[in-house]
């Protein structure tokens, strides 16, 4: 199909875009557009300007170092997360899970920025970043504010975000990480997790975030409390994992699938991190 009309805007620096967002009529973000551009041809969303953020990527691409942090650029693509070398070695698991998101052209325009602000519930990077404790930075037309992703998550594609408020970095604490995890189970190659399972071990304790079991991606907050604790959960895990999942019904899987697989990919994924 056919997307309605759009004006489009080529933003020239992060104000200028943050300032089109408050004040252009309908305006939208348009970051990859893998998620964007296909929602306006269904008309499942509509836009009166695309304010376009690829000429930022000077501005909001790249992986840095800032003491003991990783920041991470909103328009760092996933190809870049793969082959990073700081996130590589620093975030495993990070750069491991935007390998595995769709294909290559999928991955040479998708970005962490618009990936978390898309906030689908089976999208890979929103469980990994609330497994990784990550925070958000976000740009408003008057001021800057920073959200935990657990703050940006609010429900299947929706956000705390406002209206003319971009993400413009991630922030990731540097805890050493002493195991990673991430089980991803599809019927297909190359499609969305049924359910995906993000664990990550350091000093701090053992993180479990779920995805595809509720409407967004959710931390496994009994088990991990079980494994902070001591205990070695295998026939309670899915009854500590029943708190905090809510999985639905859909083409792919039954919610009871879905709680099988919750639990055997939260098993694998505890084993593989040591
Ligand atoms: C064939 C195909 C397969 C895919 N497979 C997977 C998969 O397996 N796993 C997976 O996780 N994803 C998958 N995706 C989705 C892909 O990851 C998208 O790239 C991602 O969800 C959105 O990133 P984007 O940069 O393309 O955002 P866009 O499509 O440009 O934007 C998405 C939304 O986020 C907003 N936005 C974008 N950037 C920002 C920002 N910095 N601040 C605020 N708002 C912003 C936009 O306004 C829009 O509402 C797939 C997509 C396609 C087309």
């Amino acid at each position: 199909m056919i997307p309605t009309t759009f004006d489009y805007l080529r933003a020239t620096d992060l104000d200028a875009a943050v300032e089109a967002l408050a004040t252009a009529p309908g305006a939208r973000a348009l970051a990859g557009g893998h998620s964007l551009l296909p929602a306006l041809k269904l008309r499942r969303e509509s836009a009166g300007t695309l304010v376009d953020l690829w000429p930022l990527r000077g501005e909001l691409a790249g992986v840095r170092r800032d003491g003991d942090e990783l920041v991470i650029g909103a328009l760092t693509r996933y190809v870049e997360l793969e082959t990073d070398p700081l996130v590589t070695e620093r975030l495993p698991l990070l750069a491991h899970a935007a390998h595995q998101v769709g294909d290559t052209q999928v991955r040479r325009r998708g970005n962490i920025g618009g990936s978390l602000a898309f906030a689908a519930r089976a999208g890979d990077l929103p469980g990994v970043v609330l497994a990784l404790d990550g925070r958000i930075v976000v740009q408003g037309r008057t001021a800057r504010r920073e959200l935990s992703i657990d703050e940006l998550l609010v429900g299947d594609q929706q956000t705390a975000l406002a209206d003319d408020e971009l993400i413009v970095e991630v922030r990731f604490p540097d805890r050493g990480c002493l195991g990673w995890s991430y089980q991803r189970f599809t019927r297909r190659t190359q499609d969305w997790p049924t359910v995906a399972v993000s664990c990550v071990r350091s000093e701090a304790g053992t993180c479990v975030a779920l995805t595809n079991v509720a409407a967004r991606a959710v931390r496994a907050g009994a088990l991990e409390a079980a494994l902070a604790a001591g205990s070695s959960p295998n026939g309670d895990l899915a009854a500590l994992l029943g708190e905090a999942i809510d999985p639905v019904d859909d083409l792919k899987a039954s919610a009871d699938y879905r709680r099988h697989l919750a639990a055997v990919l939260t098993r694998r994924a505890l084993v593989a991190a040591g």
